[in-house]
């Protein structure tokens, strides 16, 4: 057999590859033959967390810019209130 990464020749039964450490156990000589396809779960999942996220920051954002213009009219009004008495005092 062959390496599938480098294709250096390998023994029969051997799992990795001497030269390059690649695993190459698709023979099926042996139990190691863990399937690829667990893995694209979990990321089909987290597609809609994403979203959820998106939606979440957005209203984040909003809350925010909502904040700092009450927070900026409130100074504004702060500051043209008391002004002409610390300018009197
Ligand atoms: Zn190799």
């Amino acid at each position: 057999m062959f390496c599938s990464r480098c294709g250096a020749q390998l023994p029969d039964g051997a799992e990795f590859c001497g030269n390059c450490g690649q695993q190459v156990a698709d023979g099926g000589m042996g139990p190691v033959s863990v399937p690829p396809a667990m893995q694209p779960v979990p990321q089909l999942q987290t597609a809609p967390a994403g979203r959820k996220r998106r939606l979440v920051a957005v209203i984040a954002v909003a809350a925010v810019a909502v904040v700092a213009l009450a927070a900026v009219a409130g100074a504004g009004l702060y500051f043209s209130g008391p002004s002409t008495g610390f300018s009197g005092a």
